[in-house]
């Protein structure tokens, strides 16, 4: 058999540290520890830096710096977004996808909620959300910009022209109820154009986890004139919206990995799209009975979904660790649970077709050599008996 090779292909997951990320972040925390809340003179140096990193992330989504709100991560983001909107308003209703994220799904059912169906490509159902638009009561529309399963990107700005209907509609009207787009972007930053005034979006929230950035790093964009409630009371930093010492170490880490993200997003996309494109065409080759999770044009460069019908996905993955190549399941969140992947159910395929589903997220480490080789491998573990669903 081959020489074992290491090929980390579980991107979607989590990406290794970017070594101008690192070298930045270990700089700030050894020098810059003063709380920029205090008045002294280093203080508000620590302060002026934090500002720095704001108005550094601010720029890549071409908003104001104080329209970001640093956060742990994405899955707070997403929290702060919905939970916030919807305390503010309490008798409204939010409509999100069927494809989201566990940290938009399991919040949005504390609430008042609707999901929007997608198609089997995992395209918003958009005759469906223009009937769901009709009630009054939404006040907020979550879709994500990037699915994190099965890569697929929606087209946000269609979504937004028709709020835009719905909001003049209203306005004629004198209907109240505010109507806004949240996306989460956690998956786009390496690949895709954030400008949230192209999107048309209100609310957007970043993750530097998956941007070869540290994780518990993130930030959501509060479009200027929107109430949130907090999350997190207390000393009312970030605007008042999530209290606690701000880090400057996580902000210039998430900082950072936008900027070398952002700088090299078109090639990156490119070269990760060749390679996927290769990558496919040589499992169409092995003939299986198997449904490449992938739109035509929208999808993200490095995210290869593939299920592989009565294929036992956990088996296969495990076999695949045991020569070298990571790679998952579905989402590394479902791994948690027993729960098949909602995502691939929500394209409506069935159970054992979604427990038959291999993951593998690309990066910037990746190389044509790399996908050469879990070809190889993957054509020796589908070979295995023990790997199907008898
Ligand atoms: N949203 C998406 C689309 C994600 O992929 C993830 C991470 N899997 C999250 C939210 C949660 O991000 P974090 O780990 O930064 O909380």
């Amino acid at each position: 058999m081959n020489d074992i090779r290491h090929v980390y292909l579980d991107c979607a997951a989590a990406t290794p540290v970017d070594s101008q990320v690192s070298i930045i972040m270990q700089q700030v925390l050894e020098t810059e520890f003063q709380n920029p809340s205090a008045i002294y003179v280093s203080a508000r140096a620590a302060k002026a830096r934090l500002e720095d990193a704001r108005t550094r992330v601010a720029h890549w989504l071409g908003a104001r710096p104080n329209e970001i709100v640093f956060t742990a991560g994405a899955t707070e983001a997403n929290n702060l977004a919905l939970a916030g909107m919807m305390h503010v308003y309490p008798n409204a209703k939010m409509l999100v996808s069927s494809i989201e994220h566990e940290s938009v799904i399991a919040t949005s059912e504390k609430f008042d909620h609707e999901y929007i169906p997608v198609d089997a490509k995992g395209q918003v159902n958009q005759a469906r959300l223009a009937e769901q638009l009709k009630d009054d009561s939404v006040c907020l529309v979550s879709v994500m910009y990037a699915n994190n399963e099965i890569g697929v990107i929606q087209d946000l700005r269609i979504i937004a022209q028709m709020m835009e209907v719905t909001r003049k509609d209203r306005q004629e009207r004198n209907v109240e109820m505010p109507l806004l787009l949240h996306t989460d972007a956690a998956q786009a930053i390496n690949y895709l154009d954030l400008h949230v005034n192209k999107l048309k979006v209100d609310l957007m929230t970043l993750s530097a986890g998956k941007a070869y950035g540290p994780k518990q790093s993130g930030a959501l964009y509060v479009r200027a004139g929107i109430e949130l409630e907090p999350l997190l009371f207390g000393g009312g930093q970030e605007h008042g919206l999530r209290s606690g010492t701000e880090s400057l170490v996580s902000a210039f880490g998430l900082a950072t990995a936008m900027d070398v993200a952002q700088s090299m997003r078109k090639q990156e996309a490119a070269r990760q799209q060749n390679l996927r494109a290769g990558f496919i065409r040589e499992l169409d080759a092995f003939g299986k009975d198997s449904i490449v999770h992938s739109h035509r044009k929208h999808t993200l460069p490095n995210i290869i979904s593939i299920s592989f019908l009565n294929l036992d996905g956990e088996r296969a993955v495990m076999m695949l660790d045991e020569q070298g190549i990571e790679c998952g399941t579905g989402s590394a969140c479902s791994a948690l649970s027993d729960e098949s992947s909602h995502v691939i159910k929500a394209l409506g395929f069935d159970e054992s077709i979604a427990r038959g589903t291999l993951r593998f997220s690309m990066g910037r480490m990746t190389k044509p050599e790399d996908i050469k080789y879990v070809i190889e491998v993957l054509r020796g573990v589908l070979a295995n008996p023990h790997v199907w669903v008898t």
